[in-house]
Formats: structure tokens, C-alpha cells, sequence
């Protein structure tokens, strides 16, 4: 019996015991192409010589120093590299150990940004449906995807839900692109009048929706529309990026293809790259401001803000996505995943929508092609696909089930940066040969 509380205990899971580039090895010497990152966390691979020798070294000179007492260079150094690659304006820093720690930062953050500026009846946030912004309570509560709210439903802040940008299922027959953006923004800006704009903080969004709904870059024009909206209305628009942000899209933020500045971003998985574990807040001048005007003191805190160790390793996975040319690659290597995928996909009869950005991309598949029909839930064709994938050597990310009330079965491929071109191939031929068992075994 395994004394680790396993979240599937029923489960036998594969011993992981080492890594090579883009593989992981079991204890049994299989391999497995790591071709979803884990959850699009391990942007350089698994036994990046660079990134270890970063960590042992400052695990030599000094693994942790309590940022109640110090900052390290390492915190220093990343803040920087940080604040001048990320768009104009986005420039403080905040270190924490995780996605969901990003996230509960920035919310915690936007609702003290508000009472500092003397506007304590503000409490209530906006997100959107079939989202995921992390598991602790505020992350959940952000969320809007219902299997995992409904059970902490009763211990959840007040949060309205909006529709997400997703034009494979809400975009109509005859209305564009620009059509379809200008609607949620209408929509969003309905949302903020009916509640009455001084109660509400925030509007909070992935800019590419990944872990529910398997990378869904929204259309041209929304994310601008939607500044429009939240700066006509003076509440702040939170931007989550620990998934689809640090290069994953082919910019180092996913927002740089948006034109438009959100006024807080987190970034999370690909910021350490999972060689460590570290996630950041990163908040505009205009907010960060109002805090050292106001109380000079951000009431919020962990032990492990800053870690040395993290911030070292996540300084040199930042310093080798810039000097290996890694953005530069992720935008080849994705147009050839993309193309692979289209030929390989395009015309099977359950892919309804292949979707994606940089090198991040995700497969929905449906019972029926013509009506968009889901698959029925309860055969959990996503669960399918990724047990089939691991039995091929192939790790993909899974998300399905009832999202939102929503069916749907959606598989996300989100593989390192470093990969080699053969390894597309092999992730499409896997892939492929997944889905068919898949298919095949609920077809009886
Ligand atoms: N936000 C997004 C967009 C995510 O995809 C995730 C994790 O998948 C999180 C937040 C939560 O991050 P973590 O699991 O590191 O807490």
C-alpha cells in the first residue's frame, strides 16, 4: 500500500524515475514522451544541465532567506528580466510558489488596490464559464468550471460568470469574428451594470483557456474590447497566464498578441518550467502604486515568497528560453504540430475543432461532427485517450466531463520548447493511434 495520499487512490500510477529532454522513464525503463508538459509546466524538457547547475549553486550559496528579513540577487535578477520583458507598464513582481497562489495574490491584491483608493464597497468579481484558475478557495471561486466548484460551492466569494471566448460552440452561423467579440464585450459590460460598476473589483480571464477547455485562443479584437469595457467601468482586468503564458504561445506573454495591457498578470508552470516549483503576480504601476501611497504594506504573505532556490531556477529557464532562441522555436515548431495535426485530425470524423497557438494546442472531440454533439460524460472519452496515450508512451493533458453544464472532450498537447521535428510526428502518430482505441473501446 502507497502512504501517498494519491487524488485518484484507486489508481495504480507508473514510478517516475528519471528524465531526457522531452521523455520521462519509469521504473519498469519505459518512455514517455512528455507531449502536454505535464500540464504544460515542462517547457525545457526534463534534464535541462543549465537550469540543475542554476539550483545546486544556489542551493550552495544560500537555499532560503525569509523575504520578511531579506531579497536575494536571484529574486532581484528574475523581477528584472521579468519586468522588462513583460508589456509596458506590468513591472512589480510578486513571488509565489504555484498557479493558484498567483491567482488568490492578484485577487487579494485588485480588492486592496480599491480600498486604499477609498472604495471599500467594491467585493465582487467577474470571470468567465468553463475556466480554471487554480484550486484554493479564491482560485475556485474564480473558476468557472462546475465539477470542480459545486462541492465548496457554500464557502466560495462572490463571483458572476460570463461566457467564455469560444467560437467552435458560441460563435453564430453568419456572425464574424469581430461580431462574435463585440457581443461578449456587451455582454461583459451588461454583466458590470446590472450589478452596479462600484461593486465590482475585477474581470478575471485566461487569455488562452486551457486546462478545461484544451487551448482556446480567443478571436481577434474581444481581448481589446473587453479593456474597453473594464476601464470604462474603472474595475481591473486580471490576466491569467500560468498556463498559456512564459513562451507558451510563442510570446512570452499570450497578451502581446492581444494589443491591449491587462493591469495584473499571473504566470505560474512554465516560469520554473517545473524544475522548481514558483509562480508570480505581476501588477501594473498604477496598482502597485496606490498601495505605497496608501498603506505601503500588501496584506498578503507566504513563507515561501521568493524562494531562493525557485527564483533561481526559474531565473535560468528564463535566461535559456531568451538565449537558446526558444520564442523564435516554439512559433516553427508549433506551425509544424499545427499542420501535423490538421492532416493527421482534420477529417476524423469525432475531431470537431482543432485550436491552438505557438505550441499549445487542443483536439475536441464529438460523438457527432455535423451537430457538435458531445460524447455522453459518463464514457469519459478524455480519461480514455489519455490512459491510451500512456500505455503508447505518450503523456497528453485530458479535460472533459460535464464543464459548466457544457459536455465535452477535449485533449490539450502542450510539449517542450526543445523539441526535436521527428517528435512531432511521433506525438501525432501516438496520438492518433490513442484516440482510435479510444473510440473503438466505447464503441464496444
Ligand atoms: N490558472 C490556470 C490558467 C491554470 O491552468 C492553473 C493550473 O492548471 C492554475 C491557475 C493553478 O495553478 P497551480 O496548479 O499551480 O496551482
Amino acid at each position: 500500500m502507497s502512504h501517498v495520499f494519491h487524488r485518484m487512490p484507486r489508481q495504480a500510477y507508473p514510478v517516475a524515475v528519471g528524465g531526457e529532454g522531452a521523455y520521462v522513464l519509469d521504473a519498469d525503463g519505459k518512455r514517455y514522451l512528455d507531449a502536454s508538459g505535464g500540464a504544460a509546466v515542462s517547457c525545457l524538457g526534463h534534464s535541462h544541465a543549465g537550469v540543475i547547475a542554476a539550483i545546486k549553486a544556489q542551493l550552495d550559496a544560500l537555499p532560503f532567506a525569509h523575504t520578511s528579513f531579506f531579497t536575494t540577487p536571484a529574486a532581484e535578477a528574475l523581477a528584472d528580466l521579468l519586468a522588462e520583458s513583460a508589456p509596458p507598464g506590468l513591472d512589480h513582481v510578486y513571488f509565489v510558489s504555484g498557479g493558484s497562489e498567483a491567482i488568490e495574490a492578484a485577487l487579494k491584491l485588485a480588492r486592496q488596490y480599491f480600498v486604499e483608493r477609498g472604495e471599500p464597497q467594491r467585493r465582487r468579481f467577474i470571470a468567465r464559464r468553463q475556466s480554471y484558475h487554480g484550486n484554493t478557495l479564491g482560485a475556485l471561486a474564480v473558476g468557472g468550471n462546475l465539477g470542480r466548484r459545486t462541492l465548496f460551492e457554500p464557502l466560495l466569494i462572490d463571483v458572476e460568470h460570463v461566457s467564455p471566448c469560444y467560437a467552435y460552440r458560441d460563435q453564430q452561423a453568419g456572425e464574424t469574428a469581430q461580431a462574435y467579440g463585440e457581443r461578449l464585450a456587451r455582454e461583459l459590460d451588461a454583466t458590470i451594470e446590472r450589478l452596479g460598476a462600484e461593486t465590482v473589483i475585477g474581470f478575471v480571464a485566461e487569455t488562452v483557456s486551457g486546462a478545461t477547455l484544451g487551448a482556446v485562443p480567443a478571436v481577434p479584437g474581444y481581448f481589446q474590447r473587453l479593456r474597453e469595457v473594464c476601464d470604462r467601468h474603472g474595475i481591473l482586468l486580471i490576466l491569467d497566464e500560468v498556463m498559456c503564458g512564459m513562451g507558451r504561445t510563442g510570446t512570452l506573454f499570450a497578451c502581446e498578441q492581444e494589443g491591449m495591457v491587462p493591469d495584473i498578470v499571473t504566470v505560474a508552470k512554465g516560469l520554473g518550467a517545473g524544475y522548481q516549483p514558483i509562480g508570480a503576480m505581476i501588477a501594473s504601476s498604477k496598482v502597485y502604486e496606490a498601495i505605497l501611497a496608501g498603506s505601503g504594506f500588501f496584506h498578503h504573505g507566504h513563507t515561501y515568497v521568493g524562494h531562493a532556490a525557485a527564483c533561481a531556477g526559474a531565473l535560468a529557464v528564463q535566461r535559456a528560453i531568451a538565449e537558446e532562441n526558444l520564442l523564435a522555436r516554439v512559433r516553427e515548431l508549433g506551425a509544424g504540430l499545427a499542420s501535423r495535426l490538421r492532416q493527421v485530425f482534420q477529417h476524423h470524423e469525432h475531431v470537431g475543432d482543432i485550436r491552438g497557438r505557438g505550441l499549445f494546442w487542443g483536439l475536441e472531440f464529438v460523438a457527432d461532427k455535423a451537430a457538435k454533439l458531445p460524447f455522453d460524460p459518463a464514457l469519459r472519452l478524455h480519461a480514455r485517450i489519455k490512459a491510451n496515450a500512456m500505455h503508447e508512451g505518450l503523456m497528453c493533458y485530458p479535460s472533459g466531463g460535464t464543464l459548466d453544464g457544457r459536455a465535452g472532450d477535449h485533449v490539450l498537447l502542450a510539449p517542450p520548447y526543445i523539441l526535436e521535428e521527428p517528435q512531432l510526428d511521433e506525438i501525432v502518430e501516438k496520438l492518433g493511434r490513442a484516440v482510435d482505441r479510444s473510440i473503438a473501446e466505447i464503441r464496444g
